[in-house]
């Protein structure tokens, strides 16, 4: 897979790129990620990406001609995108869901924007699709980017060194993921739950289900309306519905 990032900030992609799985997915030949320096794509001395906005009001928006200059420069190499992603806090907003669906593609453009934004017809004429990491605004798509590239990379066949952890971890049957730990098993008075230690293999998985819903359940029930549930599931969400029920004093 390969990802070109569009940036008047290269050097930020540095750091994310450089270490980790990521790094290994790069040097693996596993994905391609390549930074773009947007200003190489400007033509005037200054070497100007933005301008004042029409109509008035506070800071500088990106001019569209370097933005499609560049994804021009992009297409001439001779690959065509499948996406070309406006980082953008108006956008749909990102999720493993949209992790995997990029993670299919052969070749995804994202464009970072800066300042007060970027001028509408990069959107309406040139993006493909617009995507927010979240409800806030930061001050660039630098970070959205590589946001996005990091949640990708890790789902790429061969990138994390074991395909299981990634098939039951949080959000991938839309729950969040159950408690983990590791030796000592007791410390500064606290106890790992007798159940982990037992080698019940068969108790184990119902009480790491039990808890993954236990969690979902206390800290984000509304991803439960979506998730896919097996029956035992269905049953032990009933049972701690029950029990919540009766610690706030209902039935
Ligand atoms: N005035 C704009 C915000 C501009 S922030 C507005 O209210 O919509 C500057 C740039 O940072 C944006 O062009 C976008 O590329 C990036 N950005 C900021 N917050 C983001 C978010 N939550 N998700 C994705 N990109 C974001």
């Amino acid at each position: 897979m390969r990802f070109d990032l569009v940036t008047i900030f290269p050097r930020l992609c540095d750091g994310p790129l450089g270490d980790g799985i990521v790094r290994r997915a790069i040097e693996r030949g596993i994905v391609d990620v390549r930074v773009h320096d947007l200003r190489d794509h400007t033509t005037d001395r200054h070497r100007s990406v933005d301008d004042v906005p029409y109509g008035g009001g506070p800071g500088m928006v990106f001019k569209p001609e370097p933005l499609f200059a560049a994804v021009e420069a992009i297409r001439a190499g001779g690959s065509e995108p499948d996406a070309i992603v406006l980082t953008s806090p108006q956008g749909k907003r990102f999720s493993q869901a949209e992790a995997a669906r990029l993670a299919r593609m052969r070749h995804v453009v994202v464009l970072c924007g800066r300042y007060e934004g970027v001028d509408d017809r990069v959107r309406a004429g040139l993006a493909t699709e617009e995507l927010s990491i979240g409800d806030y605004v930061l001050t660039g798509g630098e970070l959205p980017a590589l946001v996005m590239v990091d949640a990708v990379v890790r789902l790429l066949p061969g990138a994390v060194g074991d395909e299981e952890s990634i098939e039951v971890e949080s959000f991938s049957r839309g729950l969040l993921d159950f408690p983990v730990f590791t030796r000592p098993a007791e410390f500064r008075s606290m106890a790992v739950p007798d159940v982990l230690l037992s080698g019940h293999h068969a108790e184990i998985r119902r009480w790491r289900k039990r808890e993954a819903l236990r969690r979902t359940l206390a800290v984000r029930p509304e991803l439960l309306a979506d998730a896919e549930l097996d029956s035992e599931e269905r049953e032990m969400l009933r049972v701690l519905m029950e029990e919540r029920g009766a610690e706030y004093g209902r039935d």
